[in-house]
């Protein structure tokens, strides 16, 4: 990844500010400028990965005028949010590479934009740029975002009011059916299937690279690469391939002295991701669970993350004295060094996309607790297809906290999804290797931006 070749075109990065898309867009972005393309971030106001440009030299950052105050996702919501940045972003970043053409000479390779910054598809078709759309999520995500695209948000509801639907495989993708379509949770129905009708939308995009891996999800991207009819590059994990930006809240090390100190695979390590907030009484019953269950566990408790706390030292002390004696609670850990650690037997994941491919990675099987959108999707992959975890659903109560941790790291059961995470580990590090499906893929990515 040192290497830096001959000078090439340049490449102008859009991300979405949020840190689960920003990370591989921006390892992409290493592995792209490792490759002797210049590189251009253009980000909005807020979560802005210049903070870290130490991490990135080399790299231009520029930030848009128009891009939206963070304090307006709270307002929106998730789904609202993304349209309004969309409508807002459009004729300021139009602004911004007309700007950059007249500086720069026409030295612009390639736009890669994460696939919810649609807005960029405009600017490329007005100066005639190519574009090339990025997507940070997994393919059965993308597939189900095309599927939903086509739907009637009023019809839909009255369809999935027949169990027979709810239970249809969706265009033969088993085991996807109709309702693990990621639909509640997010906000009125219409605006969700509107984001997916203009994110589906490929506009003149030459291309999609996608953060996943050809082993994982073979159909889902035979699917898309049928239904787009442009080339689909799945590189992933690039965590695999490229290091991460520097974290903005700074990672807690010492929790790698204490798992130095726990047995072989006898940890649960737990983390709902950057985003994902829990009810107090859920987190209670959590430790009650985590306790009685006679596991040492290392537990990633944001600040912020506990609603209506200002985080673990507002529980009751009692709590505070029986987790401190078997756990470990870090603000942050240093996730892909933990999921790598011998003591680390088992994740409880809010199953964002980048923790499950750092946790197969590792080969760590998983318990499952997603709270929204694709999350669902990833954990119904963990558990039905490739078998390496199960989903814990409804109310989190302390017997079924202890019962799932157990059952993941002490059963049987567990022992079984474990051996086929770490046969997936192996196939996902054969991937990325010389020769390997990922390799091959950005190496054809990257064959293909030199010619632009
Ligand atoms: N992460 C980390 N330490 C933590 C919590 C999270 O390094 O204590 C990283 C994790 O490794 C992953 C990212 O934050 O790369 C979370 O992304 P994901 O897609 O899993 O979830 P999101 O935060 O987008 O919901």
């Amino acid at each position: 990844m040192e290497k830096r070749e001959a000078k090439r075109g340049r490449i102008v990065l859009v991300p979405i500010p949020a840190q689960g898309h920003v990370t591989p867009m921006m390892q992409l972005g290493k592995a792209l400028y490792s490759e002797g393309f210049s590189i251009t971030v253009v980000e909005g106001h807020f979560n802005q990965v210049s903070s870290s440009s130490q991490s990135f030299p080399g790299f231009h950052f520029v930030t848009l005028k128009e891009s939206l105050p963070e304090s307006e996702l709270e307002r929106l919501g998730g789904i609202e949010f993304m349209i309004m940045l969309n409508k807002t972003s459009e004729a300021s970043f139009k602004d911004y590479i007309a700007q950059l053409l007249l500086q720069q000479g026409n030295d612009i390779s390639c736009i890669i934009y994460d696939e919810y910054m649609y807005f960029s598809g405009a600017a490329a078709k007005e100066f005639n740029l190519p574009s090339v759309i990025f997507s940070t999520q997994c393919a059965t995500n993308y597939v189900s975002r095309c599927i939903r695209s086509k739907l009637n948000a009023d019809k839909f509801l009255v369809d999935m009011e027949d169990p027979g639907m709810q239970e249809k495989v969706v265009e033969n993708l088993y085991p996807l059916r109709y309702k693990d379509l990621p639909i509640s949770g997010m906000g009125p129905l219409e605006h969700v299937f509107e984001l997916c009708r203009e994110v589906a939308n490929k506009r003149t995009a030459s291309a999609v690279i996608i953060n996943t891996v050809s082993c994982l999800e073979s159909s889902s991207l035979s699917w898309m690469k049928q239904k787009l009819g442009i080339p689909i590059y799945p590189i992933g994990p690039l965590h695999m391939t490229a290091s991460p930006p520097a974290s903005i809240i700074e990672e807690d090390m010492s929790c790698i002295e204490w798992l130095n100190k726990q047995k072989p695979r006898s940890v649960i390590y737990i983390s709902v991701g950057t985003v994902a907030q829990m009810e107090t009484k859920e987190v209670l019953e959590m430790a009650w669970g985590l306790c009685n269950s006679n596991q040492p566990f290392l537990w990633v408790i944001r600040p912020g993350s506990i609603l209506g706390t200002n985080g673990i030292e507002s529980l009751p002390d009692e709590v505070h004295k029986m987790v401190s004696e078997r756990g470990y609670i870090v603000k942050r850990a240093p996730q892909l060094e933990v999921l790598g650690h011998p003591a680390v037997g088992g994740f409880w994941s809010h199953c964002g996309w980048n923790s499950v491919l750092e946790s197969i990675a590792e080969g760590v099987p998983m318990i499952c607790r997603p709270f929204h959108g694709e999350q669902k999707l990833n954990a119904m992959c963990i558990e039905r297809v490739w078998r390496i975890g199960f989903q814990m659903e409804g109310k989190v109560d302390r017997g079924e906290v202890e019962r799932a941790v157990k059952k993941l790291i002490v059963d049987e059961e567990g022992a079984g999804m474990q051996e086929r995470a770490l046969v997936l580990k192996e196939k996902l590090k054969a991937s990325v290797k010389s020769g390997g499906t990922s390799y091959n893929a950005l190496d054809e990515i990257v064959e293909y931006l030199k010619t632009k």
